[in-house]
């Protein structure tokens, strides 16, 4: 079985202290296809002074050279992007086409954007009397989830790279798999040691060690609003920046102007894509009053039929959750919603076509008001509630009325009301 180790200053290295080790579990089947050594803030220590190292003479290296870098880097990503998919599949449970497609093909595309963006961007510029220069921060931290692993590290790491910044990342402990492919891709594009590091471990060990270093200039986190809130507090006694992407608990507006069809197709889409495990899920669907039975009807139909699977086949809609903590905290809000007076309509279980596996079936809840529980926290799974709305001040308020600030869908083939 695979160990898998940090990647400090351009070497495999193990972790300093002997700590814990996490098994990597693969969801479909619960098997351990390979195992975590942790870290903790000695090797933190370690990537932070070969990152401030390496940051001396990378931050002078020509703009052309960093970029011929992540030419080198892209070209590997596409030549493995099978091997990149397997691994997040394995580690979480997302179908294969989509592991490939959606979320591998992440990683070339951002380092493209990158190319793009850099090569666009004045880097000097004279305003008047004025010389505008862009420097980079220094060491940056990256701290990432398990859920779109290779979308969240890329579009850290190749930007970083671009501006001649040295990193740490700090990946997920249930998506290590991916990371380590990509320390393998930056390790076979021969940047210089030192500029790109990895330090598997907790947050709580790790991720919170790289935001109290004095040598780390700026954490880059995408995370629960939980963790993100401890990093940016203890990045503050070192003055450090912050930039953050952290949870949702996102509206849906279907109005009664609605195409109904395309407004069910994204509905579905919006809850269920990633078993519902995305930041940006429509997660409240709110529906006008008029079409709100025919509609909720309709959708747990659809529900109900959605091809729960081995996420290895092509055939297979939804895998199963990432993790056996996450599948059964996902289900305990079944109890919540009964406890908020909400009807369970579809789901709320186990899937019992499976011995193995986290797999749950895809559960939708009609909710009584907009401050239930179901509807204020963000459950992060196959998990949809629906409100029913009259007006259009009430559900501009419903969606408003939440603690989360990420997105807002809206339905309605009257574009008037769609751009209030
Ligand atoms: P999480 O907050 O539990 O963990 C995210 C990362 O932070 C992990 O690497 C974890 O080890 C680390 N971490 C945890 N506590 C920490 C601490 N105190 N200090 C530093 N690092 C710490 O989140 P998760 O369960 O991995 O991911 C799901 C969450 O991420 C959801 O809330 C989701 O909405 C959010 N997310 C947001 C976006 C976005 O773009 N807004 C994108 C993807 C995921």
């Amino acid at each position: 079985m695979k160990t898998l180790q940090h990647y400090i200053d351009g070497r495999w290295v193990s972790p300093i202290e002997p700590g814990s080790v996490f098994p990597v579990i693969n969801p479909a089947d619960e098997t351990q296809v390979a195992e975590i050594r942790m870290g903790s803030a000695a090797d933190v220590e370690l990537a932070v002074a070969a990152a401030h190292r390496a940051f001396a003479s990378f931050a002078s290296t020509p703009l052309d050279e960093r970029l011929e870098m992540l030419r080198r880097l892209k070209a590997i990503f596409v030549r493995r992007i099978d091997e990149m998919a397997d691994a997040i599949t394995t580690e979480m449970g997302a179908p294969h086409d989509m592991s490939r497609d959606a979320q591998a093909a992440s990683g070339p595309d951002h380092i493209e954007a990158t190319l793009v963006a850099a090569l666009q961007l004045d880097w000097e510029t004279r305003i008047g009397t004025s010389n505008v220069v862009r420097e980079p921060v220094g060491v940056c931290g990256l701290v990432t989830p398990w859920n779109w692993p290779i979308n969240q590290i890329m579009a850290k790491v190749a930007p970083a790279i671009a501006a001649g910044c040295t990193v740490v990342l700090k990946p997920s402990e249930q998506a290590p798999l991916s990371a380590q492919l990509v320390a393998e891709f930056i390790d076979e594009a021969k940047l210089p040691p030192g500029v790109f590091n990895m330090v598997h471990g907790t947050g709580p060990a790790v991720g919170h060690a790289m935001s109290a270093h004095p040598l780390i200039e700026m954490m880059s986190f995408t995370g629960s609003t939980r963790a993100g809130i401890d990093v940016a507090k203890t990045a503050a006694d070192t003055v450090k920046r912050v930039a953050q992407e952290l949870g949702g608990k996102s509206a849906n507006i279907i109005f009664d102007t609605a195409d109904v069809e395309r407004a069910l197709d994204g509905a579905l889409a919006g809850i269920f894509g990633n078993n519902g495990q995305q930041c940006l899920a429509g997660s409240r669907i709110l529906v006008q009053r008029g079409i709100a039975d025919a509609l909720i009807e309709r959708f747990v139909q659809r529900a109900r039929k959605i091809r729960l699977g081995d996420p290895m086949l092509p055939s297979t809609e939804i895998g199963p959750l990432a993790f056996r903590q996450h599948m059964e905290r996902v289900l305990s809000y079944v109890e919540v919603a009964k406890a908020d007076g909400a009807t369970l309509l579809t789901g709320g279980r186990r899937s019992e076509q499976h011995e193995k596996g986290w797999f749950i079936e895809p559960t939708a809840v009609l909710a009584p008001h907009n401050d239930s529980r179901v509807c204020q926290e963000e459950i992060f799974g196959p998990f949809a509630t629906f409100l029913v709305f009259d007006t259009l001040d009430e559900a501009i308020h419903i969606a408003n009325s939440s603690n989360f600030g990420l997105v807002t869908y809206v339905w309605s083939e009257e574009i008037g009301r769609a751009h209030v």
